[in-house]
């Protein structure tokens, strides 16, 4: 469905990114990897996006937080490829702490990732993408993009900050071929969820089981995790040709959260 395209996915060494990555790869799309970790374990993934789909698969370790490299990692993704067709903004970190005591390089460093990354890859992306009349700008926000939980004061500010992002973006590329949607899961068992476990327990006064079942899964009427697969297969049908008409949407994945 994808073939003869080319995809960066931001933050795509682990998690929903790289799971996207993949299902991009497995429709035929030529992909970009990008996220932060170990060399030898980056590249032991990008090999197997190669092996595994028979794509071209790229690794560029552009740091979501320096806007110099990220214009760099689109350029360098439109030298390689000769274009970029379909743009994945994933890269993203939470933290969580009650807003009296939550440390200002934490709300800077997550407005960075979460938020002025993606404005920073679209600016530096949508030119090529309007000259050649198609473009697929993907945003995996949150059901955090739609509503707000205590103690995530600068993840839900980035979040519901990318959605308003993505409606611009939708309306300035219409009639041009070029779709902007955002994609709002709840949970998803990822690194980035299970590493604030510890903490919502101590601003909650909990102990983490608590925090998955009264707090995590209650959130979500399923009881159950969203799983990376399902964000996959969604940004996979959001990047293909016939999707042209859908643009500015946030499209909830979150087992019912938002709708109570
Ligand atoms: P994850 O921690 O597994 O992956 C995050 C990715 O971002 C990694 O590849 C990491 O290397 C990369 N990254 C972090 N800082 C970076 C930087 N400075 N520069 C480049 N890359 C950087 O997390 P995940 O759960 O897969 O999250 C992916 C996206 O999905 C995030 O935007 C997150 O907010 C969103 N999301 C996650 C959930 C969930 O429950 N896991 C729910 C809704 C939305």
């Amino acid at each position: 469905m994808l073939k003869k395209m080319s995809a960066l996915v931001t933050g795509s060494t682990s998690g929903i990114g790289l799971g996207v990555a993949r299902a991009l790869a497995a429709e035929g799309a030529d992909v970009v990897l990008n996220g932060l970790g170990d060399r030898d374990e980056i590249e032991t993934i990008r090999a197997g996006v190669e092996r595994d789909f028979g794509v071209k698969a790229l690794y560029d370790g552009a740091d979501m937080t320096k806007p110099a490299e990220i214009i760099e990692m689109i350029e360098r993704t439109q030298g390689a490829f000769g274009k970029l067709d379909i743009l994945v903004n994933n890269a993203g970190i939470q933290h969580v702490a009650p807003i009296a005591e939550f440390p200002t390089e934490k709300w800077d460093a997550i407005i960075a990732i979460n938020l002025s990354s993606s404005f920073h890859t679209i600016r530096a992306a949508f030119p090529g993408m309007k000259e050649r009349k198609f473009g697929r700008i993907i945003n995996i926000a949150s059901a955090h993009a739609l509503v707000a939980s205590p103690f995530k004061s600068a993840y839900v500010a980035a979040k519901h900050g990318v959605y308003g992002l993505i409606k611009v973006v939708a309306l300035e590329g219409a009639e041009f071929g070029v779709t902007a949607n955002a994609i709002c899961p709840g949970y998803v068992k990822t690194p980035l969820v299970e590493k604030q476990i510890p903490d919502t327990a101590k601003a909650r006064g909990m102990s983490e089981e608590e925090v998955v079942q009264k707090v995590i899964l209650a959130a979500q009427p399923t009881r159950n995790f969203v799983a990376i697969e399902e964000v996959a297969a969604l940004t996979v049908f959001l990047a293909s040709p016939n999707s042209g008409s859908i643009t500015g949407a946030a499209y909830q994945i979150d087992g019912g959260w938002v709708a109570q």
